[in-house]
């Protein structure tokens, strides 16, 4: 017998650095390449990092994000920080600029 194991859900137990994590929901799209509308901090609510899915305890401090569309994502302040850095990093899926070639 052979079994094949599909590993396009991600959801292997495997712990994978926050910055691996949130690059592959960037290309994924569970995490928005959008700019937030409103920021604000606050501490863990128990509740998992949309960045790195480890628990946000109460002692930690955490951002939130409120996108365009009404949802809130909710990060550790480290998560948070590499989230606003890797998807400036990613290629934009959706309105690309030229590549700005100098002479
Ligand atoms: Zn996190």
């Amino acid at each position: 017998m052979n079994t094949q194991r599909a590993d396009v859900l991600l959801c292997r137990p495997t712990m994978k650095a926050p910055s691996e994590r949130i690059t592959s929901k960037l290309w994924v799209g569970s995490l928005p390449i959008d700019d937030p509308v409103k920021t604000w901090g606050g501490y863990g609510s128990d509740l998992e990092c949309d960045g790195c899915d480890g628990p946000r305890t109460p002692k930690e401090p955490e951002h939130e994000h409120q996108m365009q569309n009404g949802r809130v994502l909710r990060f550790h302040v480290a998560c948070a920080g590499l989230w606003r850095v890797l998807k400036q990093a990613l290629p934009d899926r959706k309105h690309a600029p030229p590549p700005s070639s100098s002479l």
